[in-house]
C-alpha cells in the first residue's frame, strides 16, 4: 500500500507545475476549499465546477477537484442553499471535497494550456505574447507568460488550413473565422478561453493570425480592420483538452491515487 497522499502534496505539485504568481491579478487561484492536512485518494479534474461535476465527485468519492475555472470565484457574503453557488459549496464542504484552481497560472506556465495549444498547432520558436518574469531564478523566463506566438513550420499556410488544424487540435465541433480562407499565414498567436485582449499585443508583434477560445463581435471587427485573422475554437474546446492532459500528469505524479477528468461536464453551447 502506497503512502497516503496529502492534499498539501498535491497543492505543492500544482504550485511547481503552474506557479500561482503567474496568475493574473484579478484571478482567484490555488487551494480554494479544503484542509491541506486531509488525505486525497480520488482526484477529479474539470474545466468548471457545475452541479453535474459536484454530483460526479460525490458519487466517485472524490477528495479533491482540480478545476481550471476558480470556484468560488467572487467574494461571498453568505453560503446558503438559496442559490446554485451556495448549494454546490455546501455539498462540497459537507462531503469533505477540496477544490484547487490553477486557472490563469495554468494558461501561462511552461507546460500550460497556451504552450500546449501552440505546440499542437505546429508552431516553432514559441514565445509568450506577454512574458512574465518569475521570482525563482531557476525558471526559464522565456517560457512563461500570457498567450504564445510562433512561426508555422510550413509557412505560408492558407487561413482555411490553420482553421482545420485548430479544430482538430482542440476537438472543436466547429470554429469561427475572421479573415479570408486563402490568406497566407506565417505567424500565429494563441490565447485560450476569452482572450480578445491579446489582439493589441498580436498587432504589435505583427502576428498574421490569432487563435482564441472566444471574443466579442467588436474585437472581431477590430481584428479585421487591423488585418489580423481570427480563429475562434470556442471557450470549452480551447481549454478542456488541457484538463484531460492535467489528469494524466497528476495520475503520473500520484500513482497511489485514482485520477480522472470529469466524464459529466460538457460544452453548454450546442450547434443547431
Ligand atoms: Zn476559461
Amino acid at each position: 500500500m502506497a503512502n497516503p497522499i496529502k492534499l498539501s502534496d498535491v497543492c505543492d505539485f500544482l504550485e511547481r507545475f503552474a506557479p500561482c504568481e503567474l496568475a493574473e491579478s484579478w484571478d482567484n487561484v490555488g487551494l480554494l476549499i479544503g484542509d491541506p492536512e486531509q488525505s486525497v485518494q480520488a482526484l477529479l479534474t474539470c474545466l468548471t465546477v457545475t452541479p453535474e461535476v459536484v454530483e460526479e465527485a460525490i458519487e466517485g468519492q472524490v477528495d479533491l477537484i482540480v478545476t481550471h475555472h476558480p470556484f468560488p470565484f467572487r467574494p461571498l457574503k453568505r453560503i446558503t442553499s438559496a442559490d446554485t453557488v451556495g448549494q454546490m459549496l455546501l455539498k462540497l464542504i459537507h462531503h469533505g471535497i477540496a477544490v484547487y484552481s490553477p486557472h490563469t497560472a495554468f494558461d501561462s506556465c511552461a507546460e500550460g494550456i497556451n504552450q500546449q495549444l501552440a505546440t499542437a498547432i505546429g508552431l516553432s520558436d514559441i514565445k509568450p505574447l506577454v512574458p512574465v518574469e518569475l521570482t525563482e531564478a531557476s525558471s526559464s523566463i522565456a517560457q512563461v507568460g500570457t498567450g504564445r506566438w510562433g512561426k508555422l513550420s510550413q509557412a505560408p499556410t492558407p487561413l482555411a488550413r490553420i482553421a482545420e488544424v485548430a479544430k482538430q487540435a482542440t476537438s472543436a465541433e466547429m470554429v469561427k473565422v475572421v479573415g479570408n480562407a486563402i490568406d497566407n499565414i506565417q505567424t500565429v498567436a494563441v490565447g485560450c478561453g476569452s482572450a480578445g485582449e491579446l489582439l493589441s499585443v498580436a498587432v504589435e508583434k505583427q502576428v498574421d493570425c490569432l487563435i482564441l477560445g472566444e471574443t466579442s463581435f467588436h474585437t472581431c471587427l477590430a481584428a479585421k480592420a487591423q488585418n489580423v485573422a481570427l480563429v475562434l475554437v470556442g471557450h470549452y474546446a480551447s481549454e478542456r483538452f488541457a484538463v484531460e492532459k492535467l489528469a494524466t500528469i497528476l495520475a503520473d505524479a500520484f500513482p497511489g491515487g485514482k485520477v480522472w477528468s470529469s466524464h459529466q461536464e460538457s460544452d453548454p453551447i450546442h450547434f443547431a
